[in-house]
């Protein structure tokens, strides 16, 4: 029902380099799916995207399904589920990614996927968290409960961004919080998102999750940049 909405709304043009999509091809052509460029963070233990938080923040597995390049492909892909309301392309990275996550061994004891938090300004001027196709993907696929009820971004009045700078610094550590009617703890909670790149909001979010006890804390996301 959901894909044949998805067809007859969107024309069926390739998300990655527009060129008219085959009756058997879904949202990203089968060139694209061989030419993006995959991490591979699979196979590669302490693969980059999870040597980004070591040291930093404990997280139990970190992965990213492709890179992401200035104007590339997978740049192209994201600006288009981002900002032009192709919630698609999400799904459709998803349900490729869930594939290969369905034998990745860390995976198994995931009880939740928890999606990062848009600002609530930019979801009233968005209308949707590019992420949430994506992760209900995920965990339609893998069988995992989805909940974009765990975080909380935290927000604050005018007088509060004025203070000093070590209050600031405080505030800034402290954008992310869990909502008090969860019972996750002992669980280990995937963090989903769309692409790494410093890594520090995923940090912030993880810092928050980790305030459940004996939680363990994963990232899952579309890209990396490199
Ligand atoms: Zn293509």
């Amino acid at each position: 029902m959901f894909t044949s909405l998805i067809n007859l709304f969107y024309p069926r043009i390739c998300a990655g380099c527009e060129s008219f999509l085959l009756q058997d091809e879904k949202v990203i052509c089968t060139r694209c799916r061989h030419e993006i460029p995959l991490t591979n963070h699979l196979v590669i233990p302490n693969n980059e995207a999870f040597m980004k938080f070591y040291g930093k923040i404990p997280v139990e597995f970190a992965v990213a399904h492709f890179y992401f390049h200035k104007k590339g492909v997978v740049q192209e892909m994201i600006h288009k589920l981002k900002y032009k309301g192709h919630e698609e392309i999400g799904e459709a990275i998803g349900i490729w990614l869930a594939e290969e996550l369905k034998n990745f061994a860390p995976m198994q004891d995931v009880s939740c996927i928890v999606p990062v938090p848009l600002h609530p300004k930019k979801l009233r001027e968005r209308g949707y968290n590019q992420v949430t196709s994506f992760g209900k993907a995920l965990s339609e696929k893998l069988n995992i409960p989805y909940d974009e009820n765990v975080l909380i971004r935290n927000l604050y009045t005018k007088t509060q961004t004025k203070k000093n700078l070590l209050g600031r610094i405080e505030l800034a550590k402290n954008l992310f919080d869990i909502s008090n009617d969860i019972s996750l703890n002992g669980n280990h909670i995937v963090l989903v998102d769309d692409v790494i790149t410093t890594g520090s909001t995923l940090e912030k979010c993880c810092s928050a999750l980790l305030k459940i006890p004996n939680v363990k804390v994963s990232i899952i996301c579309m890209a990396m940049s490199q």
